[in-house]
Order: C-alpha cells, then structure tokens, then sequence
C-alpha cells in the first residue's frame, strides 16, 4: 500500500508547492499593484501641488508685471514726456503695491535715464543698452516684436538675481520710445514659492525653458510643469521633500506567511484525504476478502441479527439446507429448524456473549423437510449492516460423525455382550480354581492363576462400563428415583470401597452432616458414582492419606463432596476430564489401572438423576470431586410451605 501511496504523496506535496509559488506570485503582484497605486496617488499628489506653486508663481509675477504694463499707457498719454516731480509719487505707490519690484526704470532711446528707487541701484543709471553685448539682442527682439518680455533671472548690477520685465513703449504714432525696465526680486519671490511648495512638502527648482521641450527629469517622481509668463517660459520642477516609503517588509511577510499557511492547509487536507481514501480502500479490500472467505468457506457459516434473523448465509449453508440465498436471508434461523427444538435455539441465541462460547447440537430441517443433525458454535461479530451486534454462526453437519458414533456404539456394545459371558465363565472358574474348590493348588501355578483371576476380573470391570456406557447413551439404563435418607447410602459406599482404598493404604473417612438429608435417588447408580470417586480418590492419594467424604445442604440441593490429598489435576486436562477415555497421562493406565470410562459414566448417571458434577482442584494439593443432587421432594414441599 505504500509503494502505491508514495508517488501519490509526492503529488500531494509538489501540488502544495505549487500552490505555495502561484500564492507567492499572486502576493507580489498584488504588493507591485499596492506599490503602483501608492505611487500614482503619490503622483497625483505632487502634481496637485506642484499646480499651486506654480499658480502661486504666477499670480505673483503677473500681478508685479501688471503694474508695469499700467505704467506702460502712462508713457504714451503723455507723449513721451517724464515729468519726474509727477512720476515719482506714481511709481512710489506702484513699488509698494508690486511686492517683489526691486526697481522701476525708464530708458527713453533705450537709455536708462529714470531710476525707482535711486538708491542703491545708482550704478545702472545712464545704461544705454545697446552698449550691454549680453542684454541688447534680446532688447532688440522685444523691440522688434512690440511685445513685453519677462527675462532673466539674471545677475543684477546691484547684486544678486533680478527676472527684468521689460515693456517696449510706443507713442501714439507708433513711433517708438523707449524701454520700462521692472527688475523682480527673484532671490525673494523664489524664496517665497519655495516656502509655499515646502508647506506642501515639495522641493522645487525654476529653470528657464528659452523655447526649449520642458526637460523630463531623470527621476520618475519628479513633476515638470511649463510656467509661461510674458513672453518667457519657465520649467517648474517639483519633487517630493519625503521619499515614498518602500512596501514595509511586514506587509510582504504577511503575504507570503498566509501563502504558506494556505499551501500546508491544503497540502494537509490533501494528506489525510489520501490516508482516508487508502484506508477506506484496504477496509473495502479487507471486507471483500473477509466475505469471499466467508462465502467460499466449506463450513456452513451464517451471519445473525440479535434476534435470530439470518443477514448473510455463505453457499456451504445453502447446499445443507438445499435452498438459495434469498429463500434465506431475512428469515428468523429457528424457521428452520425442527418444532421441538426451536425454544432451545432461541435460548441458545440470546445467550452468546462476547468471547468464548459453548457450542451446541440442533437439528435442522431441509428444503425436503430432512433433520439434519448440526453441531452450531457461534461468536458476537460486532455491527454489520442495520445490526449492532450481528452474531456469526457455524453450523457444521454432524450426520457422519453421528453415524460413525452409532457403528463404534454398537460395535463396542456387541464385543462386551459377546465377550461378558464367557470372561464370567472364565472369571468364575478361575474363582474356584482360586478358592481351592477343586483341590489345592500346586504352588507353581497359584501365583499365574492369581494374576489371571485379577485380570479377569479388571475386563469384566471394563466391560461392565462399557455396556454401562452404551446403555446410557442409547437412553436403555432404568433409573428408579426414590426418597431415601442420604446417610446411609454414604456409609455402605464408604464400607464397600474401604478394602480397595486400603490396598492403597488409604482410609475413608465419612463426616456425618448437622442434620439428616434426604435425596431422591437411584441407590445402585448413587453407588456407582461413589464407587467411582472414591476409588478414584484413593488410587491418587498418597499412601497413609485420609479421603474424607462429606455432605452439605444447599437448600434445594445436597452437595456431596470426595476430597483427596492427591497431586491435583493439570490445568489442560481440566476440559477433557469428563471425556470418555480420557486420562490425565497415558501411564495413569498402566501406573494405576482404570479406564477412563467412571468420571464420563458418573457424569452421565449424575445428570440423570438431575444433578450436577464438578470438582475443585489446585495442583499439588488435592482434588475434591463433588456432586449436587436435588433433595427430596417432602423437604421441597414442607420448605416452600
Ligand atoms: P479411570 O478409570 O482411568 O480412573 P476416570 O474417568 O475415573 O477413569 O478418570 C479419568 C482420569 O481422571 C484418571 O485417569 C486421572 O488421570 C484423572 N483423575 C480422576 N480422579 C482423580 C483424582 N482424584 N486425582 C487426580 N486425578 C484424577
């Protein structure tokens, strides 16, 4: 089985790997998708706000180059001409409103003639621009294009950056004027953006774009925006003071952890739903075979319900009771069986019990109504089917064995008829030979004559049990029950045993019971039993022992008990001592003589008179073989009373 699970396990877990890399892709990728999203909104945020700087920027250049382009209409209203004395109040209010105006100047012929505020920027006073190589072509070009131009930032004469708005002023004849020059702070307007963009988080930088393609930053998060103003374009460039963070290294470990925790999940429940499937297999693969075993078995075998009802029956059992399967299944078993056994069956059934069980003969009855004599042993199987506790039974036919029984019976029974009289002829004559009635014995032949007589007589003995046996057996022994004091039964048994036990140096003891006992018996086969026991008890006790014979009263019975301080009886010969023939040893029948046949025979004449017989034995320390017969039926009768 694991030969096959093997590559099927290698499966289950190369699937979970599987699994575990597919998860992991789909972890990354939805991290990178995190990480894009994060991005743009990053994206759309500096792009927001890069907006509003620029805005800012704007709004403030344009509203310092507004003021400009007023005083542009001025110059024309009034021909040309500059009245400093009106103009100076003029421009004062102008440069308090234009914030970053660091000065206004008026250049009539292009020579810069009026400065607001003078001081400090003294040193460009009197510039004539064409003699400025660096500033003039661009002057030309606004002259020539009669448009306002923003230039810069440039490095100013007075120190520092300035962005000059320069507006070319044309009379009312078209005729040209001159310059107005408004010179930005651009070191403070920058600084003032910059404040606002680094409010919004931003970092920024101003470049001039001189017609050019707004340059597209080598970094991806930077933003480029065109700041056009006045005829000059400017790239705006802004990026984000605070880098974006990276993917928190957690977020990815999480990923990847339930990944993982989803794959061993799975790769799990892949695992045991295997191990189910195979165990489910080799518990098909062991209920097949065990009912392929149980159909094809040459025993009749039949599966019960607790009520007696036949589950299953195997083919052996169809061909006993020559019927099909369905003529079975679902019948109660004691339908066929004979009528006057059926109580017993039942009995039989409801007493099973987990764990060894007696077996038990029936007869059964066939699809020709034909008694089939079966020998049924049965055991608790556990739930099959509907069934909680389904009972297996074994039903072997005992015809044959009965039949051969039968031939041995009479076979034995007609060798001892044949044999009984001449050995008592034999046993007779070798009696008076014995006894002297024939004259004396020549020494010589008085010891063989003895060993003769004494065999003679151990084959009579064999042969009366024998007949005894068939006569019990074939149901022919009579039995007379009678009521009769139990006292001196015992003592004639004792008196009649005691030469025989003495031949083994061993005294009979009788010990009288507190009260007198009745019993309905047979006297000669109470004798016979005790006969039995009690040569029994002597021939196994050790010489100079005492075998004590007692009587107890039990209420409906009388217990009568043969206690010797004999070796005791082996535990394996326990079973079989009741057996006809059986001895504990082999050499018992040389060693001590006997049969085999007096415990089976006293059994027999015991339950015949509706008794029981037992013993109690504990190796090395005697055996006590008792008997239970029932007490008479007046000490029945007055003790119910
Ligand atoms: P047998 O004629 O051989 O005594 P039994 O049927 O009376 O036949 O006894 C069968 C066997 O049981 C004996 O051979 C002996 O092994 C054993 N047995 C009977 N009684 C005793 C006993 N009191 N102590 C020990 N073993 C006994």
């Amino acid at each position: 089985m694991s030969i096959h699970n093997a590559p099927r396990q290698y499966l289950n877990w190369g699937t979970s790997l599987g699994l575990l890399l597919i998860l992991g892709l789909a972890v990354e990728l939805l991290l990178q998708q995190y990480g894009l999203r994060q991005q743009q909104a990053e994206q759309q945020r500096l792009l927001a706000h890069a907006n509003e700087v620029r805005a800012v920027l704007l709004g403030e250049l344009n509203a310092t180059l507004h003021l400009a382009t007023g005083l542009a209409t001025y110059i024309p209203a009034k021909a040309g001409r500059i009245d400093p004395a009106e103009l100076e109040p003029w421009l004062k209010g102008l440069f308090q409103q234009g914030r970053h105006i660091r000065n206004i100047g008026l250049a009539p012929g292009n020579r810069l003639t009026f400065i607001y505020p003078l001081a400090g920027n003294e040193a460009a006073l009197g510039l004539y621009y064409p003699d400025t190589p660096k500033q003039w072509p661009v002057i030309e070009r606004i002259i020539a294009s009669a448009k306002p131009m923003l230039d810069g930032p440039l490095l100013l004469v007075q120190g520092g950056q300035g962005l000059i708005y320069r507006v070319p002023v044309f009379l009312p004849d078209q005729s040209y004027w001159g310059l107005i020059s408004t010179v930005i702070d651009f070191d403070r307007l920058y600084a003032e953006v910059e404040a606002v963009a680094r409010q919004r988080g931003l970092s920024i930088s101003l470049l001039p774009l001189d017609g050019a393609l707004p340059q597209q930053s080598a970094e991806a998060e930077a933003i480029n925006l065109v700041v056009p103003v006045a005829g000059a374009s400017w790239q705006l460039q802004a990026r984000a003071l605070e880098p974006l963070q990276p993917l928190p290294l957690g977020l990815r470990l999480l990923g990847w952890g339930l990944a993982l925790t989803v794959s061993l999940l799975i790769g799990l429940a892949l695992h045991s739903q295997q191990r189910r499937a195979s165990l489910l297999l080799a518990l098909n693969q062991s209920q097949r075979d065990f009912l392929q075993a149980f159909e094809r078995a040459p025993q009749s075998m039949a599966l019960v319900d607790n009520r007696g009802c036949l589950l299953v029956v195997n083919q052996a059992f169809c061909r006993l009771l020559q019927l099909h399967a369905t003529q079975l299944v679902r019948q109660p078993l004691e339908h066929f069986c004979v009528p006057e056994e059926r109580a017993d069956l039942l009995q039989h059934l409801a007493a099973i019990r987990p764990g060894p069980n007696r077996s038990w003969t029936q007869h059964l009855l066939d699809a020709h109504q034909q008694r089939i004599a079966v020998e049924c042993s049965a055991a608790i199987l556990g739930p099959v089917a509907d069934t909680d506790q389904a009972r297996i039974l074994h039903i072997q036919d005992i015809r044959e064995r009965q039949r051969l029984q039968r031939l041995q019976n009479e076979f034995t029974a007609s060798v001892s008829h044949e044999l009984r009289t001449p050995l008592t002829a034999i046993a007779g004559a070798l009696g008076l030979i014995n006894g002297g009635a024939l004259g004396e014995v020549p020494p010589a032949m008085a010891e063989l004559l003895q060993i003769a007589q004494a065999n003679s007589q151990r084959l009579q003995a064999l042969i009366s049990d024998l007949l005894d046996m068939e006569k019990l057996l074939a149901g022919q022994m009579r039995f007379e029950l009678r009521e009769q004091p139990l006292w001196p039964l015992l003592q004639d048994a004792v008196a009649h045993n005691q030469p025989y036990a003495s031949q083994h140096q061993v005294t009979l003891q009788l010990q009288e019971p507190a009260a007198p006992l009745s019993v309905r018996v047979d006297a000669q086969r109470l004798s016979q039993v005790m006969a039995n026991l009690l040569s029994n008890a002597a021939k196994f006790s050790p010489p100079g022992s005492q075998v004590t014979v007692s009587a107890e009263d039990l209420g409906d019975r009388v217990r009568i008990a043969v206690r010797d301080r004999g070796p005791g009886i082996c535990e394996e010969f326990r079973p079989r001592i009741f057996s006809k023939f059986a001895q504990a040893d082999g050499s018992d029948r040389r060693q001590k003589g006997g049969t085999g046949l007096g415990l089976a025979i006293s059994k027999e004449l015991v339950e015949r008179m509706q008794g029981d017989i037992g013993f109690d034995t504990a190796a090395g320390n005697g055996t006590t073989f008792w008997f239970e017969l029932p007490v008479s039926t007046s000490r029945q009768e007055s003790s119910t009373l």
